[in-house]
């Protein structure tokens, strides 16, 4: 199993780049957002707990995206590895990913670290808000609280991961195949 972190903040082109990566590796996708949406959709009691946190740019507690994480997993077990998109997102998601992919006799190979600008950030969310549909990415101060909780909380997760020396950093302003050849090569070196 090759498992990939993809890491960044909101609006840094975690979603557009995960596409490319599971078309050329075949990696199952494990987005957090896109699976809260998902249970905000069907109304389930996940979906509920999730709701208010989401509605106001703030994290949802960990304990209940690690429960979906852990599931999710087992579901997929035998996908040929994970990519995993926006999570973890705080260092108590990031040591209980440790552990659950310990479980399963498999690890983290690399976190893939997409840096931009805020000033980018903040322009890319107002224009996908425009066709998302996303309340989210329609409301500049929730952008803005969505920003201070990935810097507050989620950016002590890259020093986790320079810990373990499995970081990689890659350039997010550019073009989409430009971004996506850096992903490649350090994705590829995990496959030598
Ligand atoms: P973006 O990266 O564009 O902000 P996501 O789609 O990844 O958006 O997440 C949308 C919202 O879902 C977040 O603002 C947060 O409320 C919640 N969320 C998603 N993933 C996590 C996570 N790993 N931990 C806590 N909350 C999360």
């Amino acid at each position: 199993m090759v498992n990939i972190v993809l890491f960044g903040p909101p609006g840094a082109g975690k979603g557009t780049q995960s596409e490319k990566i599971i078309a050329k590796y075949g990696l199952k996708h494990i987005s957090t957002g896109d699976l809260f949406r998902k249970h905000l959709g069907e109304g389930t009691d996940l979906g509920k707990k999730a709701q208010s946190f989401m509605d106001n740019g703030k994290l949802v507690p960990d304990e209940v995206v690690i429960g979906m994480v852990d599931e999710t997993i087992n579901e997929f077990k035998t996908a040929p590895g994970f990519i995993f998109d926006g999570f973890p997102r705080t260092v108590a998601q990031a040591e209980a990913l440790d552990a659950l992919l310990a479980k399963h006799e498999t690890s983290i190979a690399c976190m893939i670290m997409l840096n931009v600008p805020e000033e980018e950030l903040k322009k890319r969310l107002l224009e996908r808000g425009k066709t998302s549909g996303r309340a989210d990415d329609q409301n500049e101060e929730k952008i803005n609280v969505r920003i201070q909780e990935y810097l507050n909380k989620t950016v002590p997760v890259a020093e986790f991961y320079t810990h373990q020396n499995k970081i990689c950093k890659v350039n997010g302003v550019g073009s989409i195949e430009g971004i996506f050849d850096q992903i490649s090569l350090a994705i590829d070196g995990h496959y030598a």
